[in-house]
């Protein structure tokens, strides 16, 4: 059996219960030691054979979960943040299938929300955005045309880029391009969040490109773009005394006889 395990954005401690249990269990740990916080091998039995996944190919990674199917070992596939977002897990479940390997998947903590949590954030304010873009530049890996970036940015919408520190000059002028965002709109890099290292920097669109020079990040981090940074927004209705819900009554009912409510 092959568990695919999301670890969390960084902290050790962030990885669910299950993920826990699994990676204590396993027979073979195959990590991706690029992202992975190592603390979580101390997880790991003594006897856990462990690989890193960032110095091998997807033949290297199949054959090492076929080689540990063939002795009826548990794998754990052991992937940062969730391993749906831009997690390649897609071409490693395909192999599994045609292999007639069993396998599940257990989620992780995304960064994008390891990230929020260290700003203490919330990306979907009422009245400013109800929507969170995840995307990336692209690079060597390409980004379909109908998504380039000034499209998506032409919303206005909270944005979570991903593997785009590198490129912050080209970023800023395909958000700029899109039309919403200005050169004063807020932006966070946040570097390793959740990371005992973890560095956050806030500041503007504009000053994308300098924010991450200055602090020397050009990997491991994220850019968060849009008004979820300011601080003008709509209290939400779900918790206004006047608005009813499927699990409390308002607490300002108007009166047969008008007149002011106590409740
Ligand atoms: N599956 C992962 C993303 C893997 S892609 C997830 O859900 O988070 C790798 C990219 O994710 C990095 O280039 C960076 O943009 C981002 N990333 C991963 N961990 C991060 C962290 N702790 N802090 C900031 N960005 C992170």
């Amino acid at each position: 059996m092959i568990h695919f395990v999301g670890a969390g954005s960084g902290a050790p401690d962030l990885i669910t219960v299950r993920g826990q249990r699994l990676l204590r269990e396993a027979d073979v740990v195959i990590y991706a030691g690029s992202l992975v916080n190592p603390e979580l091998l101390r997880e790991a039995k003594p006897s856990c054979t462990i690989y890193d996944s960032a110095r091998m190919t997807l033949e290297q990674v199949i054959a090492a979960m076929q080689e540990a199917e063939a002795c009826g070992k548990t794998t754990v596939r052991l992937h940062t943040g969730d391993p749906s977002i831009y997690g390649a897990i897609r071409e490693q479940m395909d192999e599994l299938e045609r292999l007639g390997v069993d396998f599940d998947v257990t989620p992780g903590v995304s960064s994008f929300c390891g990230a929020a949590a260290s700003l203490k954030a919330e990306y979907t304010l009422p009245d400013v955005t109800q929507t969170v873009i995840i995307t990336r530049m692209a690079g060597r890996t390409p980004v379909p045309e109908r998504e380039e970036l000034s499209r998506l940015a032409a919303h206005g919408a909270t944005m979570a880029l991903f593997l785009s520190a590198g490129m912050l000059p080209q970023l800023r002028e395909r958000l700029l391009a899109g039309g919403a965002y200005t050169e004063s709109t807020p932006a966070a890099i946040v570097y390793k969040a959740t990371w005992p290292e973890e560095r956050q920097v806030v500041g503007t669109v504009g000053e994308l490109p300098e924010m991450a020079r200055r602090n020397g990040i050009d990997k491991t981090a994220l850019i968060l773009v849009g008004d979820f940074l300011g601080n003008s927004y709509e209290r939400s209705k779900l918790y206004d005394p006047a608005f009813t819900t499927g699990y409390r009554r308002a607490e300002q009912q108007p009166t047969p006889q008008g007149g002011t409510d106590h409740v």
